[in-house]
């Protein structure tokens, strides 16, 4: 059986994976996201230190980052807000020094081919898999396949409509304030209310809040992707009554006009927590190697 690296680099911290699959995992390690230039090289230590042969290393990165093959700056983390993380050249640095072939795509693209894999995406062609914590991200998989396009889908920054009278609230995205991300994020809640969302009720307001505009965001990418199953992942989504409060807020906002019965009368199997739990990214880079060498 191959044996596959991965990394799921994220923004507090890198996870590294030597293995095939769920049930064949041989060695992992997590390390602190510092700058490049330590963490970087202890995740090349990680994987030069071991004694098995490695096919290829899959990585599912935080972003933006670029994704094409033909561009000069192909397999950087680009213009990331992350302070000293801007224009790092990833997949040169780790591929460099390991001489191994790397598969490069963003956090949510692989935390989605996980759950295609080996999670509650099994044979589904059309997948969608946001997480809402620290940031708002969306990952597409058509099958088998991540959504790429012009640069990568940025399913967080997307504009939703905000009633500045309900909710005074400016947003906390450095870019447009009042998106999803800026909105909704877990960091946006805690500069909303001066609360973390994990320390407010039940019964706060802010979770009606939450659930409308999740709600929405995930309405116009049903418009606009026709997923077949919606997973939501991320620390807010911890919160897990979100996820029927969410349900309902879909159907009411849909308005019966999307006739499935996925929507109508099975919403609960449609729009679902990542079987995998917080392993899905971790697990979707080695899913992503496969993917990639298997054949
Ligand atoms: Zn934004």
């Amino acid at each position: 059986m191959p044996i596959y690296g991965g990394i799921e680099a994220g923004g507090t911290k890198f996870s590294c994976i030597i293995g095939s699959d769920p049930d064949h995992i041989l060695k992992e390690s997590t390390i602190r996201t510092t700058t490049p230039e330590e963490t970087l090289p202890r995740v090349i230590e990680f994987f030069a230190r071991t004694t098995e042969t490695i096919t290829a290393i899959g990585i599912g990165s935080f972003g933006p980052i670029d994704l094409n093959r033909a561009s000069r700056s192909f397999g950087y983390i680009t213009n990331t807000p992350k302070p000293g993380w801007r224009n790092t050249d990833f997949v040169g640095t780790i591929g460099r020094a390991l001489k191994i072939s790397i598969v490069f795509d963003t956090d949510t693209n692989v935390a989605a081919l996980g759950e295609v894999k080996w999670g509650n995406a099994q044979a589904v062609d059309h997948v969608l898999y946001m997480t809402i914590g620290t940031g708002i991200g969306g990952g597409f998989i058509i099958k088998g396949k991540p959504l790429h396009g012009l640069l990568h889908p940025e399913m967080g920054h997307m504009r939703i409509p905000h009633n500045w009278k309900q909710d005074p609230f400016a947003g906390i995205c450095p870019f447009h304030g009042d998106c999803l991300e800026g909105l909704a994020s877990g960091p946006a809640i805690y500069e909303r209310w001066g609360i973390p969302g994990e320390s407010l009720p039940a019964t706060h307001q802010a979770w009606a809040l939450e659930t409308q505009y999740i709600a929405t965001g995930l309405v116009n990418l049903l418009c606009a992707l026709s997923p077949q199953r919606i997973i939501l992942s991320g620390g807010v989504m911890n919160r897990v009554e979100l996820f029927n409060t969410i349900r309902v807020k879909m159907k009411e906002l849909s308005n019966q006009y999307f006739d499935h019965k996925q929507l109508l009368d099975n919403i609960e199997e449609y729009v679902v927590p990542p079987k995998l739990g917080k392993r899905a990214g971790v697990l979707g880079t080695l899913a992503l190697a496969k993917d990639a060498f298997d054949s």
